[in-house]
């Protein structure tokens, strides 16, 4: 490198894990780094925040590439995330699904699952065989961490397919069918219930099984302290490398002239001049408010317009205090009284005790979540409402969610203290997340997987990060895009894209 290109200058708009990634491997290759966040707060949905002396976690259920010997871990180091020192909180389960008198489990230990599926469902003995023997292949599952897909030589190629070598038996099995029709495989209820529970039915009935494998492989723990200790690790890493994060700066667009950006306009319209621009937001955000809305890659504008075949989700949740140590309930999945928000009636939900982590509640109390599952379509319901409509609408559900919580768990009778509620337009208000959604579009069966360079076309400075880059989105897929966003910029420039 030499010393021109050092002192080039980076500005990654959002300070989401992608663009705290993003400024940490600018860092890394030599260049400047800055980052624009909106928020007070940088991490955007990898979150957690106080309420009465409680803290609720709004993230990391499980985080994939805590296994040390993945190449994603190195990467998740390299950002301040995690280390050989890190502590992970004490779970032994993915969920649970109650149905009537029966409890079934998926736990991290595949040999006790085994067991007790077939104990409680014996009729479905050589499904639940097929399906834990499933979960063990697709333990091999690793998402590409050393450079972009595009980037990749054959013997990249050849290496990943020695290391996933047992993914096509799994793509085979459950990669042309959702979750839905995965429960027609079973003929008992609960089973059926435990196929569907956790993602929506109609996700992949593969995404379940690789989600259940990182879990049981031990390569997707919990660090303790939660989500939000996580990013400020991040945002420490990238201060002390010398980056500049600026919160409560909230960038109104990305100025173009030509084939160049030239840098950022922001919201009080000061220009901020670069000699390249990540992008790490929402990518409906983008195109159309940082950027011309005609620079959005096809497949995406596809996307966008049709949600049934590329559904997001988000969900309406609740934090609640609990007088006691309501340990035990990791996540729990129960049958409740109908439910109605807009037009669509739940008669499922769950919830997560965070007992497994004594820094989030006071000695002898816990924090306990619950999730109804939300879509496209209830996100355009709650954007409907008017703004005491929608206030109302959150008291009345949260009283009712309260109501099913103690009737499942009588013990929690007086013991139970909301904290806050919230709803997917708070994702969207708080990140400008597309419907609220979690994570990237939904791989539903049938629709392509979504996967697009980060580049700009026609504009060779300007990069993309962020979940939506490839679906399905999460953490690790923010956390690589970030990395692969400044290994564009040194491909471009005929520099070495190892860092
Ligand atoms: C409830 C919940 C649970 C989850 N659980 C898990 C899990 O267990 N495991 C997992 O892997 N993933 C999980 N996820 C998903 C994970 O949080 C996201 O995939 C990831 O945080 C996305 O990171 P990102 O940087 O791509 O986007 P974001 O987090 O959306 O970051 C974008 C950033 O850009 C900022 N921004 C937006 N507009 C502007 C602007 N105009 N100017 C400046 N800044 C702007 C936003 O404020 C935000 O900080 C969960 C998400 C939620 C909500």
């Amino acid at each position: 490198m030499n010393n021109t290109e050092s002192k080039k200058k980076v500005i990654v708009v959002g300070g989401g894990i992608a663009g705290l990634s993003a400024g940490i491997y600018a860092l890394k290759a030599g260049f400047e780094a800055e980052i624009y966040e909106k928020n007070p707060v940088a991490g955007g949905e990898c979150m957690g925040w106080n309420r009465q002396g409680y803290h609720i976690d709004n993230c990391i259920h499980w985080l994939t590439g805590t296994d040390s010997k993945t190449k994603l871990w190195e990467v998740w180091k390299t950002c301040g995330a995690i280390d050989e020192n890190t502590e992970y909180a004490n779970t032994s389960k993915f969920y649970s699904s109650r149905l009537g008198d029966k409890e079934v489990s998926l736990w991290n230990d595949l040999e006790k699952t085994q067991k007790e599926l077939i104990e409680a469902a014996p009729e479905d003995e050589k499904e639940i065989r097929k399906f834990i023997q499933h979960v063990e292949y697709a333990k091999s599952c690793v998402i590409p961490s050393d450079k972009p897909m595009d980037m990749m030589g054959v013997k990249d190629y050849i290496e990943m397919g020695k290391d996933m070598a047992d993914m096509p038996k799994v793509m085979k099995e459950y990669g042309k069918i959702n979750c839905a029709q995965l429960t027609d495989r079973f003929q008992s209820p609960v089973m059926k219930k435990l196929m569907t529970d956790y993602l929506p039915a109609d996700y992949t009935a593969y995404s379940l099984i690789v989600s259940y494998a990182t879990m049981a492989s031990g390569n997707g723990n919990i660090p303790l302290k939660g989500s939000l200790a996580m990013t400020l690790r991040i945002v420490k890493r990238f201060k002390e490398m010398g980056g500049v994060l600026h919160t409560n700066t909230p960038t109104k667009r990305v100025i173009i002239e030509g084939k160049k950006a030239t840098g950022i306009e922001l919201e009080d319209g000061t220009i901020v001049k670069a000699d390249d621009v990540i992008t790490a937001v929402d990518t409906r955000f983008l195109y159309g408010r940082l950027i011309d809305e005609k620079y959005m890659p096809k497949d995406l504008r596809k996307a966008y317009a049709d949600s049934k075949a590329y559904p997001v989700t988000s969900g309406f949740q609740t934090a609640f205090a609990i007088d006691s140590d309501f340990s035990g309930e990791d996540t729990i999945f129960f049958e409740c009284d109908p439910i109605k928000i807009g037009d669509r009636t739940f008669t499922r939900m769950s919830v997560k005790s965070y007992a497994y982590d004594k820094s989030f509640a006071p000695e002898g109390k816990t924090v306990l979540q619950a999730n109804v599952v939300q879509t496209d379509a209830d996100y355009l319901y709650w954007e409907s409402l008017s703004k005491d409509e929608y206030k109302a609408k959150k008291d009345e559900l949260s009283a009712e969610i309260t109501k099913r919580i103690v009737k499942e768990f009588p013990e929690l009778e007086g013991r139970i203290t909301l904290l806050d509620c919230w709803t997917p337009l708070t994702y969207n208000r708080y990140c400008n997340a597309y419907h609220g959604s979690y994570m990237g579009f939904v791989t539903t069966v049938g629709n392509k997987q979504m996967r697009f360079k980060g580049v700009v076309k026609g504009v060779n400075n300007l990069f993309i990060a962020g979940q939506w880059v490839m679906s399905p989105g999460g953490l690790p897929i923010a956390v690589v895009s970030g990395k692969f966003a400044v290994q564009r910029i040194l491909k471009r420039d005929r520099r070495s894209i190892e860092i």
